[in-house]
């Protein structure tokens, strides 16, 4: 099942759960605005290239449109669009004033060049500057994209509409980002993580632990885990993977990474075949890389008793059920990896405020936020006794929908 397939009938699902009017439903489902532009730049030889890049502006009933901008080759309009959507709910989730939205470039952008990174970027700033803004769309950093990436962005858009650092989250913090932005998203996983563990009586330290993806997130939540006591006993990226049964020595994991570019060659632990990394046997198993990555083929040989969502939508629906079947907790996406969008928003109130917070209170915010809306889920699950999937969804599902109908239709 794609994507916006798997994302809409969870939408459906707790849409039913809420008992809301299916002409409610049909306008919470159909996004606002899809933009599809065309992004011409010479490369550095000269040569012109094409690119398609978009920016699918879901909802923005709670407030102004949100969410990350992605380069990758695979992104297409329906995977753009499940993931507007799923920001929408995971705004609404986390309780901050925002609605959804996401971008994306079909592009590599490990085989371009910075300059023509730049110019990429730049280019498809031109073509979308009249649609994002302060108080309609503030685009923020993902798979693929950084800090740097948003700087672009928010030299060009000025260039139209002056300077404008909330145009953007996830910027540089000499340009107006946040203390504490970058770790974010991982960081608020562990907080996540900790929130769910509590309920069983379970806490991060002597647990084992897998992670998938050892990027901006995958890294953050490796660190974390392994400084409260946390054993990660293999972690994969796209270069490989590596195992280590009696934990792997995450910090000097990063200084490998950082030298290399790589996970292989590492002498703390063994290579593993990453496709064996999500069915190896351990406590908590955290995908923190591409969407759909658990599905029918390999959720049956799972055997984490957790699996904390940091990417968005790493399980697709077949393999939620086999999960849930076998009674494996899963916490979902729109909660789990919230902590980035979270962080987003205490960068937009610093720049709107022109003052600039500590990393100790960006920190102490987002853990309040984080087990606020995890009890907040809780409580769902309770009302409409249901797994943490729908409670997670039924919340983000109630707060759009109540937003919209305060605002009602008339023209
Ligand atoms: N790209 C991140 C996400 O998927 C962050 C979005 C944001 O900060 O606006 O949640």
């Amino acid at each position: 099942m794609n994507a916006l397939a798997g994302t809409s009938r969870n939408f459906r699902l707790a849409s039913r759960l809420l008992g809301l009017d299916s002409k409610l439903e049909k306008s919470l489902l159909i996004p606002f605005r899809e933009i599809k532009v065309e992004c011409t730049i010479p490369k550095d030889d000269g040569t012109l290239v094409s690119y398609v890049g978009f920016r699918i502006q879901h909802d923005n009933a709670r407030g102004p449109m949100k969410g990350g901008i992605r380069y990758h080759p695979e992104v297409d309009p329906d995977e753009v669009n499940a993931l507007a959507q799923l920001m929408t709910w995971k705004t609404a989730v986390a309780d901050i004033p925002y609605g959804g939205a996401k971008g994306g470039i079909g592009c590599s952008p490990r085989d371009l060049s910075k300059s023509e990174l730049e110019r990429l970027t730049r280019v498809f700033t031109q073509k979308i500057h009249d649609l994002i803004g302060i108080h309609t769309d503030v685009p923020a950093p993902d798979m693929g994209t950084n800090a740097q990436t948003m700087a672009w962005i928010l030299d060009e858009y000025s260039k139209f509409h002056g300077h404008s650092p909330a145009v953007v989250t996830g910027k540089p913090i000499d340009l107006g980002g946040s203390l504490g932005r970058e770790a974010a998203t991982g960081r608020g996983v562990v907080y996540a993580t900790e929130a769910l563990l509590a309920e069983y009586w379970k806490a991060v330290k002597g647990l084992t632990f897998i992670i998938q993806g050892f990027g901006n997130v995958g890294s953050w939540v490796a660190r974390l885990i392994h400084e409260r006591g946390g054993k990660v006993i293999a972690v994969s990226d796209v270069t490989g993977a590596v195992k280590n049964q009696n934990g792997i020595d995450i910090p000097q994991l990063l200084k490998h990474k950082e030298a290399t570019g790589s996970l292989t060659g590492f002498s703390g632990g063994d290579s593993l075949d990453p496709s064996a990394l999500l069915v190896h046997e351990c406590d908590v198993l955290v995908p923190c890389a591409l969407g759909g990555v658990l599905n029918r083929e390999n959720a049956a040989h799972v055997k984490a008793k957790f699996i904390i969502e940091a990417a968005n939508h790493p399980s697709d629906p077949e393999a939620d059920e086999i999960l849930s079947k076998k009674g494996v907790i899963i916490l979902p996406d729109i909660y789990a990896n919230a902590g980035g969008v979270t962080v987003s928003y205490f960068e937009w109130v610093q720049n709107i405020q022109g003052f600039m917070w500590d990393e100790d209170k960006v920190n102490k915010e987002l853990k309040r936020y984080m087990t606020q809306a995890f009890h907040n889920i809780k409580t769902m699950c309770q009302t409409h006794h249901c797994n943490l999937r729908m409670g997670a969804f039924t919340l983000g599902v109630n707060r759009v929908a109540r937003a919209t109908l305060l605002r009602g239709w008339e023209a």
